[in-house]
């Protein structure tokens, strides 16, 4: 079933308490939904669908309207997720960057999400926590949560960062909570999307700790999130989990599943819908039961579905829905 904000509090909190991660998988089409939806259900999980604001103007056409998106891809959640009653699935607005501040007033106004992500990492500290605090002055009184984030480096091109610009300063990730009263806290602690290219970036598992420990000793303990985690080994993402991680961004991942089950299928299956080349064009007939795209996008899904069963077993959130 779809979650309400407060819901998706409560699955954060017993995913603190005891230490397990859900993962946040960002989606677009009504295939990784279904794939998405049904794995979670499959392992009694509670999970997160994301939406970014580039797959809301997707999912609106060519008008790019990403309030039709959101509309679109919120409606999909909610009404596939109804036919699971012991699943919990909350939907959340992804890196939504400051001048998407009215879209998220929207999502938020119109009850299609859960919670949200407010990512003014690239302002200055204290325009960050301004900005931050804004949203969730707004998004508290509707009990929706919101994220946020500091500690990104200032354009994904730049040749050269020190190690400073890359992770989270500890006593600024304090402040930041402390001020702007987020519910969740992105860590960049070296898995940065855009950034992870550097073969010079080193992952600092233990910084999560750090993080963790200094907001616990403060009275603000919060669910840090690790972005970017498509390429980690499970040990790092239990490491990550066991330090205080309990939302896990995964997107890469499935669109290299998906492409890569479907180009499976129609390499085998491709004179189904190519005329091959003995064969007189003339007399070539498609192969209407192989070329039916529920035949080919199915591979996909099955193989999304797989795979987030497969997250929800290394994360530990698997048998851990609070609607069990
Ligand atoms: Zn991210």
């Amino acid at each position: 079933m779809f979650l309400t904000g407060t819901q998706l509090k409560e699955v954060f909190l017993k995913a603190k308490k005891q230490r397990f991660g859900i993962i946040a998988s960002n989606v677009v089409f009504d295939t990784q939904v279904r794939a998405l939806i049904q794995g979670y259900a499959a392992v009694n999980s509670d999970g997160l669908m994301q939406m970014s604001t580039g797959a809301c103007k997707y999912a609106a056409g060519t008008s790019q309207d990403l309030h039709i998106g959101a509309k679109m891809i919120s409606a999909m959640v909610k009404i596939f997720s109804a036919q699971f009653p012991k699943c919990g699935i909350g939907l959340h607005i992804d890196h939504a960057t400051p001048n998407y501040f009215d879209f998220i007033k929207f999502c938020i106004e119109n009850d299609l999400v859960s919670s949200v992500m407010i990512d003014a990492s690239a302002e200055k500290l204290e325009d960050n926590i301004r900005i931050t605090k804004e949203v969730v002055e707004l998004a508290h009184k509707y009990n929706i949560l919101v994220e946020g984030e500091i500690g990104h480096i200032k354009g994904a091109e730049d040749e050269i960062v020190s190690e400073d610009e890359l992770y989270t300063k500890p006593e600024e990730a304090l402040e930041f909570v402390i001020k702007t009263n987020v519910d969740l806290f992105a860590a960049s602690v070296g898995t940065n999307h855009g950034v992870t290219k550097g073969e010079n970036v080193v992952l600092h598992l233990d910084l999560i700790k750090e993080i963790d420990d200094l907001l616990i000793k403060n009275g603000v303990e919060r669910g840090l999130v690790l972005h970017g985690a498509s390429g980690l080994t499970d040990w790092q993402q239990q490491t990550a989990i066991a330090n205080g991680v309990v939302k896990i961004n995964k997107d890469t991942h499935y669109q290299m599943d998906m492409a890569s089950a479907i180009q499976e299928y129609w390499e085998k299956e491709k004179y189904a819908i190519v005329c091959p080349p003995d064969v007189d064009p003339a007399a070539y007939i498609p192969n209407k039961s192989k070329f039916d795209p529920r035949k080919w996008l199915i591979k996909g899904e099955e193989k999304m579905q797989n795979t987030v069963m497969e997250f929800c077993k290394m994360s530990g959130s698997a048998n851990n829905s609070i609607l069990l």
